[in-house]
């Protein structure tokens, strides 16, 4: 326990469950006295956030799916009538149909695109605009994202593409909101093991890839991502916006596998 993240509330979306990368980031940023909001995406959903919140001393939960306007105009009301004001948003919330995460990325649906677009990163653009008047006393906002952005990754296809727009967009946000003093920035952990990453062909493959040949011969913990988040969330990370900060065991800087792995 700390206090980096004391009278600090935010609200944490995309949490499905314990192994949520959301998860580990609600953690920490609770672990530092930060006050959290949790969404989740439906009923079925909610039942499994509800306790976890509840173990945070959390009992604020909304039901929100970013393609409803009206669950996003609800939740951002409840925030403004409860908490009158926003310090932090933690977005980890993306999708594609898992058919097209398998096979090739020449294959990719325009209906597929647009959704799987519109999830993963205009969603972050929407809420962004709906957190800036609450952040009046300036902010931080997260996502996440993956190197499968600017590096071909075996079957992340149309994901790296959300990816690559969403990483623009921090770049536009953080350009946009820096007046009001409120940050933008994205985490890129290597591979984790949750349910969207296991959406994706060949997960397990790219796991022990990753693990058997980055700098660290690890991939990336829970509770690394939830420290990256709190530096970023808190006034440690002032001065630092428009980032993309890998959490990836140093993946990203090998040109080829380690040699006993070729
Ligand atoms: P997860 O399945 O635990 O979380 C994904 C979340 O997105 C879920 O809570 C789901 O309900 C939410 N979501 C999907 N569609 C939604 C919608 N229409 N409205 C509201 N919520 C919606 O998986 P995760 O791996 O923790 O994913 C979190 C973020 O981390 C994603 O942006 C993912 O792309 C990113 N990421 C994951 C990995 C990995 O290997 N798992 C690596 C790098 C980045």
């Amino acid at each position: 326990m700390g206090d980096l993240m004391k009278g600090k509330r935010g609200l944490v979306m995309g949490v499905a469950n314990d192994r949520s990368i959301a998860w580990g980031i609600a953690k920490a940023l609770a672990d530092q006295g930060a006050e959290l909001a949790f969404s989740y995406q439906g009923e079925a959903f909610g039942k499994r956030v509800e306790p976890l919140a509840q173990s945070l001393g959390s009992d604020f939960l909304m039901d929100v799916d970013v393609l409803n306007d009206e669950s996003l105009d609800a939740a951002f009301a409840q925030i403004e009538s409860r908490w009158g004001g926003l310090d932090f948003l933690v977005h980890a919330v993306a999708f594609s149909d898992k058919n097209e995460l398998t096979g090739r990325f020449i294959n990719t649906t325009r209906d597929n695109f647009k959704n799987s677009l519109t999830i993963s990163c205009y969603s972050l653009i929407d809420l962004a605009r709906r957190a800036q008047p609450l952040m009046t006393n300036g902010g931080s906002i997260i996502t996440l994202t993956y190197a499968g952005s600017n590096r071909v990754t075996p079957f992340y296809n149309v994901m790296g593409v959300a990816k690559a727009a969403l990483e623009s967009s921090v770049r536009y946000l953080a350009n946009d909101l820096g007046p009001d003093g409120i940050r933008v920035n994205a985490i890129s952990p290597g591979p984790m093991k949750t349910l969207a990453g296991a959406a994706i062909g060949g997960a397990r493959k790219t796991y022990r890839h990753t693990e058997a040949n980055a700098p660290l011969r690890a991939n990336a913990t829970l509770e690394a991502i939830g420290g990256t988040a709190v530096w970023l969330c808190s006034d440690w990370g002032a001065c630092t916006t428009g980032e993309i900060v890998l959490v990836d065991g140093g993946y990203h800087v090998l040109g080829m596998p380690q040699s006993d792995n070729l």
